[in-house]
């Protein structure tokens, strides 16, 4: 791995974060805002912690020196296989807590980043009473709230949204939660990163309501893709430009990933994808999760599958760089 990181640092010393080249866009970290060159290698769906599970108003309340005691080592691990940043999907109403974020990334010199929004899948279970009386505006304004003032009073300011569709036909609920999603990018710029899995009439409904707004695709995650078998089904969304988050690798699924990733290569596409685990080092203080399967496994496996040093900076670092960097993203 010592290789692949030296060669990361390298690239994205060259690295162009905007679009037009007029701004340098950021990304919020725990510890506040960070340029391109700072990025490193990504894992782009984590958990640090979470409490998906408990009732809802249980889900905040942690454990925190047996947390600790846990996750730090693992997490400093996961820092001397070469990761630099993580990106936490633990949402509001199961378990987030950005303190500990914050106390996690100062421990382990790994850079954390949290999101705002309302997870609306497990059958509506993390979901509070008021999502349900509230307008898309009203519920935008409380996440355009944490975006300019922080969350919980601490300053620490999400990095993207998270949103979630249960399965089957989606659902009212659901669809407000993303028409909400839609409204605060446009203020924010926030990516809107939303569990959909293998619900194809989620991920139109989600496509429609894009274009009602004239929001770009590429402002939109497809978080846990992966769990679609149609690799050309998932190509034909990233060529409209949404973001195919392949999440779920493990150190026993590197063949299934390999094969999807040269779909994407031989379709030019390579750019629109994104790859982790969700993995958890704290799921309800069970055991932990693992996220180390990229490093030990699939970085490996790619290089000997012909993956070139640029192709590992794209999929590793360029893209979650882009997919992620806070800019409004316009159709027209
Ligand atoms: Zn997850």
């Amino acid at each position: 791995m010592v290789t692949a990181i030296t060669v990361f640092v390298i690239l994205i010393a060259g690295c162009q974060p905007s679009e037009d080249g007029k701004e340098a866009f950021v990304i919020h970290t725990v510890n506040g805002p960070i340029e391109a060159g700072e990025i490193g290698f990504v894992l782009s769906h984590e958990h640090l912690m979470s409490n998906f599970g408990l009732p809802i108003e249980e889900t905040d309340t942690y454990d925190e020196l047996a947390l600790y005691r846990q996750v730090i080592p693992y997490v400093k691990h996961i820092h001397e296989l070469g990761v630099q940043t993580i990106f936490d999907y633990t949402a509001d109403y199961f378990g987030r807590r950005v303190d500990i974020l914050k106390a996690i990334a100062d421990s382990s010199g790994v850079q954390i980043v949290t999101n705002t929004g309302i997870y609306g899948a497990a059958d509506n279970r993390y979901i509070p009473e008021y999502a349900f009386m509230e307008s898309p505006g009203e519920l935008a304004a409380r996440w355009i709230e944490e975006f300019e003032n922080g969350i919980d009073g601490t300053g620490i300011r999400p990095g993207f949204m998270k949103l979630a569709f249960d399965t089957g036909e989606p659902s009212e609920i659901d669809k407000k939660l993303f028409e909400a999603g839609v409204i605060t990018h446009l203020q924010t710029g926030l990516t809107i990163a939303v569990h959909t899995g293998a619900n194809i009439e989620a991920v139109q409904a989600q496509l429609e309501i894009l274009d009602r707004y004239d929001v770009s695709p590429e402002a939109w995650i497809w978080t846990h893709a992966n769990w679609h078998d149609d690799t050309d089904y998932l190509i034909h969304v990233a060529s409209k430009g949404g973001w195919i988050s392949l999440d779920g690798v493990r150190d026993d699924n590197t063949d299934e990933y390999i094969s999807r990733l040269i779909a994407f290569r031989d379709a030019g596409l390579l750019n629109k994808v994104l790859l982790s685990h969700d993995g958890d080092a704290w799921p309800m203080g069970d055991e932990i999760r693992p996220f180390h399967a990229i490093m030990t496994h699939l970085v490996p496996a790619l290089r000997e599958n012909g993956f070139t040093d640029e192709e590992l900076y794209e999929l590793f670092t360029k893209n979650p760089w882009e997919a992620y960097s806070i800019r409004i993203r316009k159709t027209k």
